[in-house]
C-alpha cells in the first residue's frame, strides 16, 4: 500500500490538473458510496441524494456539533463508540500515541473554537499524510545548509504543545516515539502548560535542533533566549497549531537564530495543504477537497475571501469527512504560483468565529476583522502582549501585558484612544473596554488565542 500511495502521489503531481481532477473524482464517489453504506449517520443524511453524485453540491454540507452528537453513527467501524473511546482510550494518558484496536489513530482537538471533536483515522488516512509531507515537500522542507547543520549536531525535535490531553501534536510525536528507542531518544513532547522555568530547564538539557508547535511558546522562549536563561541553537522552528503574525515571526527567528516555517492543518484533515518554496500554501487536492463558501454555503469566486471553508478527506474512511465546516475563511489565489505546481494556492485569513460583531448607532451590525483590531493595539507603544474577549455588541475586554519599563496606565490610555477612533472609523457606536487585572493566558490545551468572542 505504501509504495503504491507513494507512486500515486508523486505521479498526480506530474500528471497535472487533468489528472488530479480525475484521482479526485474517483475517490469522491467511492467514498459517498461507502458512507452510504457504513456510515449509518451518512445513510440518513443522503436519503434523498440520487444513487450516483456526479456534482459536490448535491450532497449537504456537515458540522462539527452534529457529527459528535451522533458520533456512533458517525463512524464506520461498529467496534467503535463514543464510550468506548474514552474508557479505553481517551481517559488514559499512558495510551498516548499508541495505535486504538491495532490500526487507528484517534485525535481530539482543544476546542478553542466550539466544542472539542473527537478525530479517528485509519491506517490509509496517515500514510497519505506522511507520503504526502514527504513527497510534496521533499525540496522545501529543508535547506542544503540546514542539513549540514543536523549532521553536525544532531537532529533532536522538541514538540511545544500542550500535555495532558490527546491533542494531535502530542499523539503524533508520541506515535513516533512508540516506532523505535533510536527516535524516542530524538523526539519529545515538551508541555508547554508546565511552568516556564522547568521548560526552559528541560529545553537547555535536551539541547532541540528542531523545534515544532505553538508559535506562542516559541514566542516566550524568543524571550527567554534574549533574556540568557534559554540557551538553544535550533537549526529550524515549524509553526502550527496557531497563527504566527509577522512580527511574532521576526522576533523568534532574531532570538533564535533560525529559519521559521509554518505548517496549516487541521486534526480532521492533516495532508490537507503542502507548502511550497515560494511559501504559499497549495492544496493536496488529489486527497482533499476544499471549498470555500458564504455564510449561506454557497461557493465564492477565486480570489474572494470565504466566510468558511468545506473540507472533505478523500483518504479516510473510518470516520467519513465530507463538506465539512472547519471554520477557516480562506482565499484561493487567483493566479498560477511560480512554482510550477498544479495544486491551488489557498490563503489562510483567520477562523470565521473569530470575526467580530458590533453595533453600529443605527442599530445596524459592523462586522471588525480580528487581525485589524489586533493591529491597532499591537501598534500601540508600549504593548508588549494582549488578548480582547468581546463581551457584547459594545464592550470589550482588554488583557494587556506591557513592555518592560514602560508605564501601564499610560500605554491603557493610549490604547483606549486609539481604539476609540478606530472603532469611531469603522462605524461602529461607542465601545467600552474593560482593563483587565490579569495577564493574557492560553486556553486549557495551552493555545494562545489573541481575539475571540464571549
Ligand atoms: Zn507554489
Amino acid at each position: 500500500m505504501l509504495i503504491g500511495i507513494a507512486w500515486d502521489v508523486w505521479r498526480a503531481e506530474r500528471e497535472g490538473p487533468g489528472g488530479i481532477a480525475r484521482r479526485q473524482q474517483a475517490r469522491l464517489s467511492e467514498l459517498v458510496e461507502f458512507a452510504r453504506s457504513a456510515s449509518p449517520y451518512y445513510r440518513r443524511l443522503y436519503r434523498n441524494v440520487p444513487e450516483r453524485v456526479t456534482d459536490l453540491h448535491q450532497l449537504p454540507q456537515v458540522g462539527k456539533r452534529d457529527l459528535m452528537a451522533n458520533f456512533d453513527d458517525w463512524v464506520t467501524d461498529p467496534h467503535i463508540t463514543l464510550a468506548r473511546l474514552g474508557s479505553e482510550l481517551l481517559s488514559d494518558l499512558s495510551q498516548l500515541g499508541r495505535s486504538y484496536r491495532g490500526k487507528y489513530l484517534v485525535v481530539t482537538t482543544s476546542g478553542t473554537t466550539g466544542e472539542p471533536a473527537i478525530l479517528v483515522h485509519d491506517r490509509t488516512s496517515w500514510v497519505v499524510v506522511n507520503l504526502v509531507v514527504r513527497v510534496r515537500e521533499r525540496r522545501t522542507l529543508l535547506r542544503t545548509a540546514e542539513v549540514r547543520e543536523f549532521l553536525r549536531h544532531g537532529l533532536r525535535a522538541a514538540a511545544l504543545v500542550a500535555g495532558g490531553g490527546h491533542f494531535a501534536g502530542v499523539v503524533l510525536t508520541e506515535s513516533a516515539r512508540r516506532r523505535s528507542p533510536a527516535i524516542a531518544r530524538r523526539v519529545r513532547v515538551f508541555s508547554v502548560l508546565r511552568p516556564l522555568a522547568d521548560l526552559v530547564q528541560e529545553l537547555n538539557d535536551f539541547q532541540p535542533t528542531v523545534l515544532y508547535g505553538y508559535p506562542s511558546a516559541m514566542l516566550q522562549l524568543a524571550a527567554e533566549q534574549k533574556a540568557g536563561r534559554l540557551r538553544i541553537r535550533p537549526v529550524l522552528a515549524i509553526s502550527s497549531g496557531e497563527n504566527l503574525s509577522s512580527a511574532g515571526r521576526a522576533e523568534i527567528g532574531a532570538a533564535l537564530g533560525c529559519r521559521i516555517t509554518e505548517r496549516y492543518l487541521s486534526s480532521e484533515v492533516p495532508a490537507l495543504t503542502s507548502r511550497c518554496r515560494h511559501s504559499a500554501f497549495h492544496v493536496n487536492s488529489d486527497w482533499h477537497i476544499l471549498e470555500p463558501v458564504d455564510a449561506d454555503y454557497q461557493p465564492v469566486p477565486d480570489g474572494v475571501t470565504s466566510h468558511t471553508v468545506l473540507v472533505t478527506n478523500l483518504a479516510n474512511r473510518v470516520q467519513p469527512i465530507i463538506r465539512y465546516d472547519l471554520g477557516d475563511r480562506v482565499t484561493l489565489a487567483t493566479a498560477p504560483c511560480p512554482c510550477g505546481s498544479p495544486f491551488p494556492v489557498v490563503k489562510i485569513e483567520g477562523r470565521s468565529g473569530d470575526l467580530l460583531y458590533f453595533g453600529a448607532p443605527d442599530g445596524r451590525q459592523v462586522t471588525i476583522l480580528p487581525l485589524a483590531l489586533g493591529t491597532v493595539i499591537l501598534e500601540t507603544a508600549g504593548v508588549h502582549r494582549f488578548q480582547v474577549i468581546r463581551t457584547g455588541p459594545a464592550a470589550l475586554r482588554l488583557r494587556l501585558e506591557v513592555a518592560p519599563g514602560a508605564d501601564r496606565a499610560q500605554v491603557q490610555k493610549l490604547v483606549q484612544e486609539r481604539l476609540a477612533s478606530f472603532f469611531a472609523s469603522q462605524g461602529t457606536g461607542a465601545v467600552a473596554i474593560e482593563h483587565a487585572d490579569e495577564p493574557p493566558q492560553t486556553d486549557r490545551s495551552g493555545k494562545f488565542r489573541q481575539i475571540w468572542s464571549s
